[in-house]
């Protein structure tokens, strides 16, 4: 494929920009609009249908793992009912089907984040892995002792780990970026590690999934191409949240996630420049990424199957098809502007809990809605549990950023985060329930004296009433 093959595709595929005709009619129409006049997208969503403990679901945890839409769902299915097979090898109907299916979605991808080829576009079994791949594949071929590795404190461990293992092979020294009290990156930090020259590769996520925060990535990649050093993103946070163009930000690589964006667990995108991932050595070797082999040696594949060796994920990027159909037709731009607005909201009403902080920048401008908080007197997994008792789902931990809660001083926080299908009700009721958290531990009504605040305390730490 090349990049003709790919604008047929998207003809072929009627893929859906925002500046076509159809792109207009969709926009006009986008669903994403009614949503932010009060209407939701959960009828989209079976999981929905249920209760927890006889609540409504409030799911806000969709930074760990977003929910699916029936399309998806739909998606993989006919996959297995009509189309299962392996791909690239049998020259029969099935399995010719289900390498379409496989190089559509690859095509898809590229057209989605804007890759100048499908070819750019590598399947993996998520962001870790991605990460993992780039660490492998282009690091040990091209750092070496003394090279320079910048990461920042807000990394997730994805994208810490695979460095210092490498670090640790190669010889190379890892530098950290640190935060300001906002939670933004120190950017003289990132001036002053790359003045040294040493610096070959920075490795730095798109959006904290701790923080929220929105790190500048064009205005970053500049500094480090300048630098002439190589520029990893890890974009788990940002490719589901918000517009992403890994031309105009001029990424060489970018990681995320399928089920972070409404697709399926199992599958994740390696972005890369196509120059890059050519010179790149593989990855894991088996069936499929090879050329040819002997048993004196073997030859590879070109990108981006020399980076894909077994059988892959298959019926996962036809649900990926469909989760980027269902949020190219809500629009990305509107997915941005719907968070940012809950955003808003829910860090003005947690205003209204004592003793609640709130991490990260404090305007949604410049954040997501993954919004960590912490009480300062109850600990992170009791509140998640009571509010679990309401069918309110937060998660509790470090979040795979322990760096950053050496940081915060508080080695777990509870974390709230939006996606297209939360609203403002959501938002109520999370207040809502950490407030009846401070009942049920802290009772902020009760007197100073200790007797009890209701009739069912009783003078118990944790009030039974609540
Ligand atoms: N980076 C960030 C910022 C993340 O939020 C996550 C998922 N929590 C990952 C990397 C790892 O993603 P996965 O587990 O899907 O590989």
């Amino acid at each position: 494929m090349n990049s003709t093959s790919l604008a047929a595709d998207k003809r072929k595929l009627g893929a859906i920009g925002e500046g076509t005709a159809e792109g207009k009619r969709l926009h006009d129409r986008c669903p994403v609009k009614s949503l932010l006049a009060g209407a939701d997208l959960h009828t989209d969503f079976p999981i929905f249908e249920q209760k927890i403990r006889g609540r409504r679901l409030v799911y806000l945890d969709s930074a760990a793992t977003s929910q699916k839409p029936s399309s998806v769902l739909n998606a993989m299915d006919q996959y297995y009912k009509t189309a299962n097979a392996n791909v690239h090898r049998g020259l029969h109907a099935l399995s010719a089907r289900a390498t379409e299916i496989y190089e559509c979605a690859r095509s898809r991808v590229a057209l989605f984040i804007n890759a100048a080829r499908p070819e750019e576009i590598v399947w993996t079994r998520g962001a870790t892995e991605a990460l993992n791949l780039v660490a492998h594949g282009y690091g040990r071929a091209f750092l070496g002792a003394g090279d320079e590795i910048v990461i920042s404190r807000m990394e997730h461990h994805s994208n810490i780990v695979p460095w210092q293992l490498l670090a640790e092979e190669k010889d190379c020294v890892i530098r950290a970026v640190e935060l300001n009290s906002d939670g933004t990156l120190k950017r003289e930090d990132l001036d002053r590690f790359l003045s040294s020259g040493k610096v070959k590769l920075v490795a730095l996520t798109h959006v904290s999934n701790v923080l929220g925060t929105i790190n500048p990535i064009a205005e970053i990649g500049r500094k480090v191409h300048a630098a002439g050093a190589v520029f990893v993103v890890d974009g788990c946070q940002s490719v589901p949240h918000l517009p992403v163009d890994v031309r105009a930000l001029d990424v060489d690589f970018l990681a995320f996630s399928a089920h972070k964006m409404l697709g399926p667990t199992g599958l994740g995108v390696l972005y890369g420049k196509y120059d890059l991932l050519d010179r790149m050595l593989p990855f894991n070797g088996g069936g499929e990424m090879i050329e040819e082999v002997s048993l004196e040696g073997t030859t590879f594949k070109e990108p981006p199957l020399r980076f894909e060796a077994g059988t892959p994920p298959i019926a996962e990027t036809a649900g990926m098809i469909a989760a980027m159909d269902y949020l190219t037709r809500l629009g990305m731009d509107h997915i941005r502007a719907h968070e940012q607005e809950l955003t808003s909201y829910a860090l003005e009403r947690l205003k209204e809990v004592p003793n609640l902080k709130v991490f990260g920048p404090p305007d949604a401008e410049r954040r997501t809605g993954a919004i960590a908080f912490e009480m300062t007197d109850i600990h992170a997994h009791d509140v998640a549990q009571i509010l679990d008792m309401d069918g309110i789902a937060v998660l509790a931990g470090h979040h795979c950023a322990q760096p950053l809660h050496d940081w915060l001083g508080s080695p777990s926080t509870s974390r709230a985060s939006f996606y297209v299908y939360n609203t403002k009700a959501d938002v109520d009721a999370l207040v809502k329930g950490l407030l009846k958290v401070r009942k049920c531990f802290g009772c902020d009504d009760r007197p100073e004296d200790g007797s009890p605040c209701c009739d069912s305390c009783g003078g118990a730490s944790v009030c039974p009433d609540c």
